[in-house]
């Protein structure tokens, strides 16, 4: 029984996680789940969040004063870099990541990079124009 409701839980991460455009924080995650599991507890959620991590199934992202958001891996294997704005929190794409060319100078060392992440503060066109006014 303990199993079943396991796979459960584990689903539905995995949906709330397929359905989104963007990364969430467990927060997110937890709103969005506890109106199929009332029940449920941000500790599970972590828990399940840990497994799917370490089934490389999604990735991960410090974003936002080092909270962690999650964000389903696209099977193109192309991973994304996210800022989000200081004021309204709100979430965008960085165009392209520049750490790619860092890597290849880096593997020319003997060096393999296994991970990276990029931190980014600022603010969005929306707030800067509200502050101005
Ligand atoms: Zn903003
Ligand atoms: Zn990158």
């Amino acid at each position: 029984m303990e199993q079943k409701r396991n796979t459960k839980q584990r689903q539905l991460i995995l949906d709330i996680l397929t359905n989104s455009s963007r990364p969430m924080s467990i927060n997110d995650i937890y709103q969005k789940i506890i109106h199929e599991i009332p029940t449920i507890a941000k500790s599970t959620i972590y828990r399940n969040i840990d497994s799917l991590l370490n089934q490389n199934l999604i990735d991960k992202y410090y974003l936002n004063d080092n909270e962690l958001f999650y964000q389903i891996k696209d099977n193109t294997n192309h991973h994304k870099h996210y800022v989000i704005c200081d004021s309204c929190k709100k979430m965008f794409d960085l165009p392209l990541c520049p750490i790619h060319e860092i890597e290849d100078v880096m593997k020319k060392e003997g060096f393999s990079i296994s991970d990276h992440y990029i931190q980014i503060s600022g603010t969005c066109k929306d707030c800067l124009k509200k502050k101005n006014e």
